[in-house]
């Protein structure tokens, strides 16, 4: 399958040869490595994703749960269009920055109010700071798996190169172990830190009741608890937060809410967000150019409006959940070596083998076995669907996964 897959894809391989003389590895996007050689793609519509070598994928990876809308959108392409041509840099605040806010802080319960950034990365180091510096202590628990951005990123059992501030390294899920964490070292955490399903872990969904008991620690510690929602935002109208009933102190977004362009937010109490406030004496400095740009906050606006109604995520979260439902259905059926996890519409088909290597294997053949059938999904087994996915593409996904994943 490897070597058919070499054999398909010569522009995309030379593409990366060209690429490695200026990027290292070809490289400026880390998850989009792929052995031997990741697909180039040169353009797209709706669900459909097109490659150098002209073969045509129905896109299942959906910009790594960053894209929700499909790949083209009238409605986003005329906002953006539009902000253009009004003018933009304009070294002042605009109206769809406020519009765009007042949209975002009604649908979270945690949030009085947020301010704009460039990425999820960005959130969760904005709101990691402020944390500190509400509570005037120095440490953050995070979770085993998480990933909150390339500078904190906790792959399984490795150690992060370049957190930037103090951890503690808790197991996800493991309420008893937080329990002890907080009885131990309370009075210095500033915050816990955790997705409510961890995406680039695996699609891990965090139990209710081990939210519960973060959001009781926290409380009784007087700590924060901060909720990074970049993936899991897209699960309803107030987010995961809103289907576990758990209602953190803060929150980070990112991705889709921006509307296709760079994106990220963190929000939650006044007291906390209200630091911030530049007219208070010693506030808090968050002071990016690109913050409230205009391009992205009419394209937020115009996405908000159009594609993150409570109707939309809600059926798209349903399609997600019987899409895991079906793909469970078949690996029960045929005893294919291959679990799902997930929640809604972002799930991740995890290969098993006797050994490691032998489930890494498994998986990437899955992948090229898939790619082969004209359906794209990650390298790790990540899936996420996006609006543009109908049921035929569906129907035809289920079936090919059907076949590849017996063989
Ligand atoms: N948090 C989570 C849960 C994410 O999945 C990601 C991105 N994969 C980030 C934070 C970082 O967001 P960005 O890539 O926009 O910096």
């Amino acid at each position: 399958a490897i070597e058919g897959y070499r054999n398909r894809n010569p522009k995309s391989a030379a593409m990366l040869d060209r690429a490695r003389a200026v990027m290292p590895g070809g490289n400026t996007r880390t998850s989009l490595w792929s052995d031997p050689f990741p697909l180039c793609i040169e353009s797209a519509e709706g669900c459909r994703i097109r490659d150098v070598d002209g073969h045509e994928y129905i896109d299942f990876l959906g910009e790594f749960t960053a894209g929700i809308f499909g790949h083209t959108s009238p409605v986003l392409a005329e906002a953006v269009a539009q902000a253009h041509a009004d003018g933009f840099g304009l070294s002042s605040h605009t109206p769809y920055e406020v519009a765009f806010a007042e949209r975002i802080v009604e649908r979270f319960p945690s949030m009085d109010r947020l301010r704009f950034a460039n990425s999820g990365t960005e959130a969760n180091m904005m709101a990691v700071m402020a944390a500190k510096l509400t509570t005037g202590r120095g440490k953050i628990a995070v979770f085993d798996g998480a990933y909150h951005g390339g500078f904190l990123s906790f792959g399984h059992g490795s150690s992060p190169v370049n957190a930037p501030f103090d951890y503690l390294l808790l197991p996800f899920n493991d309420a008893a172990a937080a329990s002890t964490a907080f009885a131990a070292e309370g009075s210095e955490i500033a915050a816990v830190l955790v997705e409510p399903m961890q995406g680039a872990g695996g699609c891990r969904v965090a139990d209710r009741a081990f939210l519960e008991v973060l959001r009781n620690l926290t409380q009784t510690h007087g700590a924060i608890l901060i909720f990074d929602e970049v993936q899991t935002a897209r699960m309803s109208y107030g987010g995961a937060q809103s289907i576990f009933g758990v209602i953190p102190d803060m929150t980070t977004i990112g991705k889709f809410f921006g509307g296709g362009m760079a994106f990220g937010a963190f929000g939650g109490r006044a007291d906390i967000m209200d630091r911030f406030d530049p007219a208070r004496p010693g506030a808090l400095p968050h002071a990016g150019t690109f913050n409230n740009n205009r391009l992205t906050m009419a394209a937020g606006l115009a996405a908000i409006d159009t594609y993150l109604t409570a109707d939309k995520l809600t059926a798209l979260y349903q399609t997600g959940e019987d899409l895991q439902a079906a793909i469970k259905d078949i690996f029960k059926r045929t005893g294919a070596p291959f679990k799902i996890t997930g929640m809604g519409s972002i799930m991740n088909i995890h290969a098993e083998g006797t050994t490691p290597e032998e489930a890494l294997t498994r998986q990437k053949l899955l992948r090229f076995r898939l790619l082969e059938d004209g359906y794209f999904i990650a390298d790790r087994g990540l899936i996420a669907v996006s609006q543009a996915i109908e049921e035929k593409h569906i129907e035809g996904f289920l079936q090919s996964l059907e076949k590849v994943a017996a063989t």
